[in-house]
């Protein structure tokens, strides 16, 4: 395919290590690096297709780099209506409905409330507009409480409150998700290996010579194919795969979330803070709140980042401006940060696209490299890079919109 990506740029081609292992020089058709929520659905989407696919992961389990971090959202994204994302929210919504038919344990609509206040940055009449917009694309009608029912609802303040409207989108546990995925792709035969660190990659005669180690040993396999999934890592990764390619840039956005102590019952509140950003207060397990999430530019490196003393305060401050019952660090049981991949523009961190980028390499043939994209998405975007295997499939009719996933 040609992006505007595709010119690429040959640097410097080095030796590779021998290999050290008798299990080494096995052949795939598809090698995977990185076990989140997009590896996990390439390798599934793979093995459907009956190809001999392979994941490696650095971590000892599946999901655990930003597919634990996120939201637990299965959603289109409302607020991406206002940047004009119009075609990113109804595929996130198309997805959503999928996921809420393949994993009903595992993906569930719950009740979200927008309160408008005298203050809000936002107006009524936009909020509806935006909701008219996004029943369109998901079938799923909103409605406004009535004044009547506010008492029922978490205690959110009601001086000034103008208005509370009540839509529904989809919680997941990402992590969970993830691990579902893997197992379905594992059923379908797909092979994942765990405490993996993908090393170098070169590409020579139709095929990727892959290294990575594992228990100190380094093994050295070959692929057809080698897909990019490293999410925040994707650029570390790209740095060890030759011949190198230019691939656009990217800027990593770190998020982070608390969990407190405080029982949600009714749904989730869709909250405006001061810098007019959304937070989410959503239920979470059966006694505790997530809130979050916070948007700053990260530069520091993939494997560090964490909630900062900063965005903790940002998100206590947020909920205790629109709940009465007010709630302090003592309250907090965990916190977490994920880093957003996000294709480098000049827009502000809340407009800009939150789009998946795919992108292919002519100097690197059968070279796939997957940048940012959502949660929600991770089957559709799964889907396009498989489309794009130019080899024969064994199962033509398997495709994954139909596929079951369990709890397990
Ligand atoms: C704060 C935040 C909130 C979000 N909320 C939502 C939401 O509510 N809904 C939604 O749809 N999306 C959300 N997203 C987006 C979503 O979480 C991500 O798009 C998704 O989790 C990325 O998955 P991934 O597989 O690309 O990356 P990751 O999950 O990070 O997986 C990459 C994997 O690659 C592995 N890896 C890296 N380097 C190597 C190597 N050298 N060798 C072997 N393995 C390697 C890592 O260990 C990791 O497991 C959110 C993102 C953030 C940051």
């Amino acid at each position: 395919m040609n992006t505007p990506y595709s010119h690429l740029i040959y640097h410097q081609v080095r030796p590779i290590n021998k290999p050290t292992s008798d299990i080494d020089n096995k052949q795939y058709d598809i090698v995977i690096i990185g076990a989140g929520i997009q590896g996990a659905g390439v390798a599934q989407a793979a093995a459907i297709c009956g190809y001999k696919t392979l994941v490696i992961e650095k971590h000892p389990l599946s999901g655990m780099g930003t597919s634990c971090k996120s939201s637990k959202l299965i959603h289109g994204g409302l607020r991406y209506l206002e940047s004009g994302q119009f075609q990113l929210v109804k595929e996130c919504l198309q997805e959503r409905n999928r996921l809420l038919k393949n994993a009903p344990d595992l993906v569930k609509l719950i009740p979200f409330y927008i309160p408008v206040y005298g203050n809000s940055f936002r107006p009524s009449w936009k909020i509806w507009l935006g909701l008219c917009i996004y029943t369109l694309f998901s079938f799923k009608p909103f409605e406004i409480v009535k004044k009547s029912q506010w008492p029922s609802l978490d205690p959110i303040k009601k001086k000034d409150l103008r208005c509370v409207f009540k839509y529904y989108d989809a919680q997941t546990d990402d992590q969970a998700l993830t691990r579902s995925v893997v197992r379905s792709a594992q059923s379908f035969g797909a092979e994942f290996i765990y405490n993996a660190d993908f090393s170098r990659s070169e590409f020579g005669q139709g095929s990727h010579t892959i290294n990575y180690a594992k228990d100190k040993i380094n093994h050295t396999i070959n692929s057809k194919y080698l897909i990019n999934c490293s999410g925040p890592w994707v650029m570390d990764t790209q740095n060890k795969i030759y011949p190198k390619q230019n691939t656009p840039p990217i800027e990593l956005i770190s998020g982070s979330h608390i969990i407190v102590n405080i029982k949600t019952t009714q749904g989730a509140y869709y909250l405006e803070a001061e810098d007019k950003r959304a937070v989410f207060v959503i239920p979470w397990k059966e006694k505790h709140t997530l809130i979050g999430t916070t948007e700053t530019p990260y530069t520091g490196t993939s494997d560090n980042v964490a909630a900062t003393k900063k965005d903790i305060d940002y998100l206590i401050n947020t909920y205790n401006k629109h709940f009465n019952m007010k709630i302090s660090e003592r309250n907090i049981t965990d916190t977490f940060c994920g880093l957003r991949v996000l294709p480098q523009d000049t827009n502000s961190v809340f407009h800009k696209s939150r789009d998946s980028l795919i992108v292919e390499s002519k100097l690197c043939p059968g070279l796939i490299t997957a940048i940012g994209g959502k949660l929600t998405t991770y089957r559709a975007s799964a889907e396009l890079i498989v489309s794009k295997i130019n080899i024969e499939k064994k199962y033509s009719k398997a495709n994954t919109r139909k596929t079951k996933l369990s709890i397990g």
